[in-house]
This record gives structure tokens, C-alpha cells and sequence, in this order.
């Protein structure tokens, strides 16, 4: 059994995250840390094999450096912080995923491909109201992935912030005469919690660390 503890446990990733890890046969909901529940995370370190952390922006830089420290793996799925600040962490292992959905994941290799061959790219990223941060992780993942496989800038990134929303993105790429149009909606988010639940079964035996973006555990062979 892998031990798992949640950070940001009360919150509407969080929560979602306890269902199914309570769920997984080879894993034990082993704490739950949130302000709101008045458990710090430092108390639920010492249960813990992995720390899956769905807080705030503010709040996960800090949480990956105390996981580490104590020799606990970490799965952060915030957004909206320095990923490079994570390099060089020692003592354990990360893997930080800006979206844990294989569509997504697939939205944004389709989309890094399309980059290539089309000379022009906006990308419109729609999300609830209560999210904290704009341009959305995966927006800023997927325009990086697109400037790296084409050569060209990042394409400009459009927020959109609406009650009803819960995680949807839109790449629209454009030529003479067409464009092409690859779109990705979470609809519940019970659609991040295969992918969340890859990266804790496999964190703990990574060649290296950080691992940036659940398409490095995805696709490793191809
Ligand atoms: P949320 O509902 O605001 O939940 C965050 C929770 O974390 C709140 O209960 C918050 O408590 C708590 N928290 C704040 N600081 C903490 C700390 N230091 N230690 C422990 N808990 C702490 O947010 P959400 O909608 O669940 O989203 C959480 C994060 O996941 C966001 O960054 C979002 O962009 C990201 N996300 C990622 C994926 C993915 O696939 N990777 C998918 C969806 C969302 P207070 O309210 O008291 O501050």
C-alpha cells in the first residue's frame, strides 16, 4: 500500500483526490491536510509516502519544499507558481502536472504538432470563477510545448473566467483560407483523477526529478 496524504484536502481538487485515492486498492488515504480542516501539513508528514497537493498558488512552492525535505514524494497538481524553482529540490521525488487529464494531454501534443505546420496560433482558455490564476498552467504548458516544436513565439493566450465553467481550452490555428481547431473540456473533474492517480503509483521510481507534465510518464517510450 502507498500512503498518500492531500494537501488542500477541502478544497474542490482536493476533495475529489481523497474519493479516489479512498477508492484505489493500493492505496491508503493516510491524512488530509487544508486550513480549513485545521491540519497543517507538517502534521500529516510523518504518515505519508506521497503528498498529492492541489492548494494555491502561494502555498505549493513551500508545501513541495517541506515534502521533500522530510523524504516524501510529492504530485503537485497546482498551478499558477514557478515550476523552475522546483529544480534542484532534493530528498524526494516531484512530478507537477498543470493538467492531469489525458485529453488535455493530448490536446497539447496534437497541438505542439499542428504548430509545426500551420503559421499561426491563438489560444482561448475558459475556466470557473474560482480560479486563482490566469493565463490557466496548462494554457502557458501548451503555448510552450507549441514555441519549442515550431521554432515560432508562444502564441497569445486568452482568459476567460465564468460561473459554469470547469476546465475547457480551445487552440485555434490559422492558415490562408482554413483554420484548425483542437478543444479539450473537462466537464467534472473526475477526469484529472486517472492521471493523478499514474503519477502517485509512479513517482517514487523516477529516473530523475523534477518531472514536468504528465506526457513525460505517458509517453516515455515513444
Ligand atoms: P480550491 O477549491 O481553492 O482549494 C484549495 C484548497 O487548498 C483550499 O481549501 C485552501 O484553503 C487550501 N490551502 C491553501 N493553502 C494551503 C496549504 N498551505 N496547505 C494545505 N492546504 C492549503 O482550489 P481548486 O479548485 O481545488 O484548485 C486547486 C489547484 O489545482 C489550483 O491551482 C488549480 O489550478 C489546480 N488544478 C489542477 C488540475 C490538474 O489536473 N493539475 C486540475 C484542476 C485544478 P483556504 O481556502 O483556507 O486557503
Amino acid at each position: 500500500m502507498i500512503k498518500v496524504g492531500v494537501a488542500g484536502a477541502a478544497g474542490r481538487m482536493g476533495a475529489t483526490a481523497c474519493d479516489a485515492i479512498a477508492q484505489a486498492e493500493d492505496l491508503e488515504l493516510a491524512g488530509r491536510a487544508d486550513p480549513q480542516l485545521g491540519i497543517e501539513l507538517a502534521a500529516i508528514l510523518p504518515e505519508c509516502d506521497v503528498i498529492v497537493d492541489f492548494t494555491q498558488p502561494h502555498a505549493a512552492l513551500d508545501n513541495a519544499r517541506a515534502c521533500v525535505a522530510a523524504g516524501v514524494h510529492v504530485v503537485i497538481g497546482t498551478t499558477g507558481f514557478d515550476l523552475g524553482a522546483l529544480e534542484g529540490l532534493k530528498g524526494a521525488n516531484i512530478v507537477v502536472a498543470p493538467n492531469f487529464a489525458i485529453g488535455a494531454v493530448l490536446m497539447m501534443r496534437f497541438a505542439a504538432q499542428a504548430a509545426q505546420h500551420m503559421p499561426a496560433a491563438e489560444i482561448i482558455e475558459l475556466h470557473h470563477d474560482g480560479k486563482l490564476d490566469a493565463p490557466s498552467g496548462t494554457a502557458a504548458l501548451t503555448a510552450r510545448l507549441m514555441a519549442q516544436a515550431s521554432g515560432k513565439p508562444a502564441p497569445p493566450i486568452h482568459s476567460v473566467r465564468l460561473p459554469g465553467f470547469v476546465a475547457h481550452q480551445e487552440v485555434i490555428l490559422g492558415d490562408v483560407g482554413q483554420t484548425l481547431t483542437i478543444r479539450h473540456d473537462s466537464t467534472d473533474r473526475r477526469s484529472f483523477m486517472p492521471g493523478m492517480l499514474l503519477a502517485i503509483r509512479r513517482v517514487a521510481s523516477l529516473e530523475s526529478s523534477p518531472v514536468i507534465g504528465l506526457e513525460r510518464l505517458l509517453f516515455e517510450r515513444d
